[in-house]
């Protein structure tokens, strides 16, 4: 892969060119982020974990060809297009008539978010600014930005629709707002902002008597609230403060699922689609483990390190296709709509399969790829990122950019919007179509050249 996509970047001089770019590029940002946190009074964890690859710095890499031109595409016909992102805003006000839908915010602005760390588009920055003001001005009294009421919060009576998605919502508006602080402006409101929302979640959520968060969600075994453990972490990185910590502990300590602890279950090597069961739920379950690498990172868990590495193994070994993509409906879980683990693997040519691949759970098996080959540099990690971008993810995309499919069967449909989702009066709108943009603006994050990192970690002085 590093051969294919260096190409065009991989002269030496313009290498050792990046490399003083990105050394005066961080040295400019750490004096920046020291003076603002001086300021705010907050004071960035210390990674113990060093990873043994970095992604080069915002703007410094440039694609041609084949893997630019869909992302170009992409931002012109998707994040500039016509995607009705003050409509999802409005969620947060009015409620939404489906469950889940409050999750459409924040994956558009997360996307969003990474692409303009790519390429720094102003009409794009434009876009962000506004959906980011927009949705701080729906924050409420208790600190929350929500699509619940603050008296039904949080997650209703935890099962029932729509309510019973509010912490999956509430943990996409977090990863928007801390990608946009990370890679479009570091803006003092929504730093602040995001430790209100986790405060009151923290406030609400937790060990008795507080609400269990294997009780809330929409999923059997409620596997998708305990995704928050990503935000959370990464406010932690952002601010060092140990509430967050502890939540995160809470997470990990609570399994992950309802009837299920995955980490002991990856741990244990066992196959994806026996793991969280009755409900496997391939994209929810890589999100929780996304969180866990960062758990890794901050603490140097070693128990953590191992669930994460087994748990890629596993995926990779017993649920990755031809076309770096996994997940099905027969013959395992025909009740899940094909977003479960399959054993897909070995199940990929089976002809009863008529639903397979969703576009989530390929995008997010390449950021869980991009996570192991950063703490790692295993160059299985780097395969599996090039399997599923030249042929999952570019596979999955229409042409102008402005939607992916849904499901991918190796012989069947392409770009089909049945599945989750609601039709706006711009067109319909699909969890997919919302992630697929995330895949695109993953290439130039995690396909680059990668290099060690340049400084020990060393403790933030704060005070
Ligand atoms: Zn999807």
């Amino acid at each position: 892969m590093r051969e294919a996509l260096m190409k065009p970047i991989s002269q030496g001089s313009f290498f050792a060119f990046l490399l003083a770019v990105f050394a005066g590029v961080a040295v400019h940002a750490a004096g920046a982020q020291k003076s603002f946190e001086k300021r705010g009074g907050i004071c960035p964890a210390k990674p113990v974990v060093r990873d043994v690859m970095d992604p080069l710095p915002p703007d410094a890499v440039k694609l041609t060809g084949g893997l630019e031109v869909p992302i170009e595409k992409s931002i012109a016909h998707w994040h500039k297009g016509n995607v009705p992102y003050r409509e999802f805003a409005e969620f947060f006000r009015k409620g939404r008539p489906k469950f889940a839908l409050g999750e459409m915010w924040g994956k558009f602005v997360r996307s969003g978010a990474m692409q303009y760390r790519h390429r720094r588009d102003s009409e794009l920055k434009a876009v962000l600014d506004g959906a980011v003001a927009d949705i701080l001005a729906t924050e409420r009294p208790n600190g929350s930005i929500s699509c619940v009421p603050e008296e039904l919060q949080p997650g209703g009576d935890g099962h029932s629709r729509p309510h019973c998605s509010d912490l999956w919502e509430r943990k996409y508006v977090m990863l928007a707002l801390e990608d946009y602080y990370e890679w479009v402006e570091r803006r003092p409101e929504v730093l602040a902002s995001l430790q209100r929302q986790a405060d009151c979640l923290i406030r609400q959520v937790g060990p008795a008597p507080k609400r269990d968060i294997r009780e809330i969600g929409w999923s059997p075994n409620c596997i998708e609230s305990s995704s928050l453990l990503e935000p959370f972490m990464r406010l932690h990185k952002l601010t060092g403060r140990k509430e967050y910590l502890d939540f995160a502990r809470y997470i990990i300590e609570s399994g992950g699922a309802k009837g299920s602890d995955l980490f002991a279950q990856a741990r244990a090597g066992v196959m994806p689609w026996r793991m969280g069961e009755p409900y496997p739920k391939a994209y929810e379950m890589t999100s929780i483990f996304e969180g866990l690498a960062e758990w890794h990172r901050v603490t140097g868990d070693e128990s953590a390190r191992e669930a994460v590495l087994k748990y890629f193994d596993s995926v990779l070994r017993h649920e990755i296709t031809i076309v770096g993509n996994g997940g099905g409906n027969y013959p395992h879980w025909p009740r899940w709509s094909g977003e479960a683990w399959d054993n897909t693997a070995a199940e990929q040519s089976n002809p009863d399969m008529t639903r397979m691949m969703e576009t989530c759970v390929g995008v997010t098996w390449m950021k869980y790829a991009s996570q192991v080959l950063r703490l790692t540099g295993d160059v299985r990690a780097a395969d599996a990122i090039e399997l599923y971008v030249y042929n999952g993810l570019l596979g999955a995309m229409k042409p102008d950019g402005d939607g992916f499919s849904y499901v991918n069967l190796l012989n069947g449909e392409k770009v089909t919007n049945k599945g989750w989702g609601w039709t706006f009066a711009s067109g319909p709108v699909t969890c997919c179509n919302l992630n697929g943009p995330m895949g695109l603006a993953y290439i130039p994050f995690c396909t680059t050249p990668a290099r060690p990192s340049p400084r020990p970690h060393r403790a933030p002085k704060c005070n």
